[in-house]
């Protein structure tokens, strides 16, 4: 089973909304010549939306499984699907620096594959605010790099429990007039302003969904070397890189587990990252 043919002609349906489509669909047609149509009868922000008003159901991997088997529901004539879903989290060493985790995910029904590509920025382009004129907002979304990125904007007026939102604005005007609407409204005169997460407003997440969206198709190029199944990729990442100076293990990645999700096979490659060892300033006793 040859990865560049299993998919070759088939059609496929990309779970997706706010253009990623545009980053998405190009890749994967070229690399295996899916043949890839919009679930546009699908609106993804029922699973999750950045700006709060709706939660996401569960993990990002589980998140984009939903999207996928959504898909399938509703056009069931179809055996392949594709979703991405992204993150922002805080980095797990240091809480002020957000991480843009993105993943795209395939799963081909009639091959019972899944198979995923994800993509980690630690320069994720988020940044919030809070405002209480619109002189000072206009100095944000420039700062921001509005209009190229979306701002959101966030009032809590006196009488309404939930905060009103206000986004889409693609010109200064529409943006001033909204200032103005909601300052007028705000029940302390200010109001929250931030970075626009979704894709089609945010041209650094775009970017990392198409690193995210190449890294499915090398995942899917590499073949497990027992029963030749596309996917066989990063199943667990190993830490305990030995210090240069003194040996002891380090948080640093010291291998990468394969696995093939169908026959199991699992093989462990070392120094992924192509050092033995690892600089004595992120070890714990030579640099506490
Ligand atoms: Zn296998
Ligand atoms: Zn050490």
């Amino acid at each position: 089973m040859s990865a560049a043919k299993i998919f070759f002609n088939r059609n496929a349906l990309l779970v997706t909304k706010h253009g990623k489509e545009k980053v998405i669909v190009p890749l994967l047609s070229d690399a295996f010549g899916l043949k890839i149509e919009l679930a546009d009868k699908i609106d993804t922000d029922q699973f999750g939306t950045f700006s709060g008003e709706v939660e996401r159901p569960d993990t990002q991997y589980n998140t984009a499984r939903l999207k996928i088997l959504k898909g399938f529901e509703q056009y069931p004539e179809i055996e392949i699907a594709i979703a991405s879903e992204g993150a922002f989290n805080p980095h797990p060493d240091c809480a002020f620096i957000p991480v843009n985790t993105e993943i795209v995910m395939l799963i081909d029904k009639k091959n019972e594959l899944e198979v995923s590509g994800r993509y980690l920025d630690l320069a994720a382009h988020v940044k919030e605010s809070e405002i209480s004129s619109v002189e000072e907002g206009e100095n944000f979304a420039a700062a921001i790099g509005f209009p190229e990125y979306g701002v959101i904007l966030k009032a809590s007026p006196k009488e309404i429990e939930k905060p009103y939102v206000l986004k889409n604005f693609r010109t200064k005007e529409d943006l001033q007039t909204a200032m103005h609407f909601l300052l007028s409204i705000s029940g302390n005169g200010k109001i929250q302003m931030q970075t626009d997460m979704r894709a089609n407003f945010n041209p650094t997440r775009m970017k990392n969904i198409e690193h995210a969206t190449n890294e499915l198709v090398n995942a899917i190029l590499s073949v497990c070397p027992k029963c030749h199944t596309p996917g066989f990729s990063v199943g667990q990442v190993i830490k305990g890189l030995p210090c240069s100076w003194c040996g002891a293990p380090t948080k640093s990645t010291l291998s990468h587990i394969y696995a093939c999700k169908k026959c199991g096979h699992g093989v462990e490659k070392k120094f992924p990252h192509g050092k033995q060892n690892e600089d004595p300033g992120f070890c714990d006793y030579c640099n506490p």
